[in-house]
């Protein structure tokens, strides 16, 4: 490049040119993403800001430590987005204190275990076939092998959070933290209730928000921040920035936290995530992002609705949030098989325990649903019904090719009307 001239990002020209293997998968991708159907829960088209920063020469400067105490020179100017950042994610949530640097939303969870307690300590969170997340004491995660996870589960007649047992199971195992927050609970949480089972037992009140926190970022549902000591959450989910993760906490937790992600457990934080944490901070401010946070949750509700049509359960009778999950034991097909079915037709959607499901985690009884993608897509009410007819097809249909190449190309019928990128509707 000849000096003087602008350079800002990436060239995906030169990427072309260069390798054209790999960029021939990132067209691919960036393909699927704009033909399927995304309702992956877990997923979203972040804006083209925010993957400019992903793209950008952030990412070669190195910064262990934190604004104005960093182990490397040159950081001045990646002091500045950091410190953009964390004033915007206080101000957003009305946190005391955020941390920016987490890699992604395990690595948050790392560092909240860290910051609070000590190998062999006893935790108490959501059961993983209830709904919780590996980091919650799952036997194969650092979680479960190191610290005694005590899980609570939510009651077999409503399917919600039973918070009798929770308070039963606090009272007997005197825990020094009680985590709430889940991977597939489409229910909200009463986190005034289980600040009240802390305070009697004396238990750090930890929330892990991945899954919701676009949505109390949007002011679509209650906020755990002013009840926690601690929240922390992924950054690419309905929040729809950058993969990434957060950590929220009171001021008197600022610097456990702190010191739990650096030097505890990371070495320097990927300032392109950072400075597009902060983009995404800006973006969820505004009145289009909470008329979106709104729209996902009344989406889903649609969406279940749709699929009880269909002939098909909604776990808990519902959903108050972006996600659904969904009893398909009524057609006869598994998890398992219904992801598979669904995926031949263009719909990305994930197999799912249900509450006390007779069938393991790798086939369950079950499909978990979102609509964070859709909703940024602008899709609406009649957009979910098409979705509820075409996931019901697809399922029910067997495993006739032709069929799941009709679906296939209903499916890309409704995502040409709702097209992402070159910007995504935010
Ligand atoms: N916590 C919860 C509740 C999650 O649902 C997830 C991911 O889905 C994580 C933590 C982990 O996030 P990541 O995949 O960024 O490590």
């Amino acid at each position: 490049m000849p000096r003087g001239e602008k350079y800002y990002g990436p060239d995906f020209n030169a990427l072309e040119r260069q390798d054209p293997e790999i960029a021939s998968v990132v067209i691919s991708e960036l393909e699927r993403q704009r033909h399927d159907l995304q309702l992956i829960a877990s997923e979203n088209f972040t804006s083209s800001a925010v993957l400019a920063t992903m793209g950008s020469t952030l990412s070669n400067k190195y910064a262990e430590g934190y604004p104005g105490k960093r182990y490397y020179g040159g950081c001045e100017e990646v002091d500045k987005v950091e410190l953009i950042g964390i004033q915007r994610a206080k101000d957003l949530f009305g946190a005391e204190h955020a941390n920016l640097q987490p890699h992604s939303g395990a690595s948050a969870n790392v560092a909240v275990y860290q910051a609070f307690t000590k190998p062999g300590d006893t935790v108490l969170a959501m059961s993983l076939p209830h709904g919780g997340h590996l980091t919650h004491g799952a036997k194969v995660n650092f979680s479960g092998k190191w610290f005694n996870v005590v899980s609570y589960g939510v009651r077999q007649d409503n399917e919600l959070i039973d918070y009798d047992q929770l308070r039963d199971l606090a009272l007997e195992h005197k825990p020094k933290m009680i985590c709430s927050g889940a991977t597939a609970y489409p229910s909200l949480i009463d986190f005034e209730k289980v600040r009240q089972i802390c305070d009697e037992v004396g238990a750090i009140m930890w929330v892990d928000a991945a899954h919701f926190i676009g949505l109390v970022a949007g002011k679509a549902i209650p906020s755990p921040v002013p009840y926690a000591d601690v929240v922390s959450f992924t950054t690419h989910k309905v929040l729809r920035g950058p993969r990434g993760g957060m950590i929220l906490s009171k001021e008197k937790h600022a610097a456990a936290i702190d010191k739990a992600i650096f030097p505890g457990m990371q070495g320097g934080p990927i300032m392109s995530a950072v400075a597009g944490k902060a983009v995404v901070l800006k973006e969820c401010a505004t009145a289009a992002y909470q008329n979106y946070a709104k729209k996902v949750i009344e989406n889903c509700q649609a969406l279940a609705s749709d699929l009880q049509k269909e002939g098909m359960r909604a776990v808990s009778g519902g959903t108050q949030t972006h996600l659904a999950l969904i009893d398909i034991r009524s057609t006869g097909v598994n998890g398992k098989v219904a992801d598979e079915r669904c995926g031949k037709s263009g719909i990305s959607l994930n197999k799912n325990s249900i509450p006390f499901d007779p069938e393991s985690p790798a086939v369950s009884s079950g499909i978990r649903v979102g609509t964070a993608a859709v909703t940024t897509q602008g899709m609406g009410r009649e957009e979910m019904k098409v979705i509820a007819g075409l996931i019901s097809r697809a399922i029910k249909n067997g495993d006739d090719e032709n069929q799941a190449k009709e679906i296939r190309s209903e499916v890309h019928q409704l995502t040409k009307r709702f097209s992402v990128y070159p910007e995504p509707s935010i």
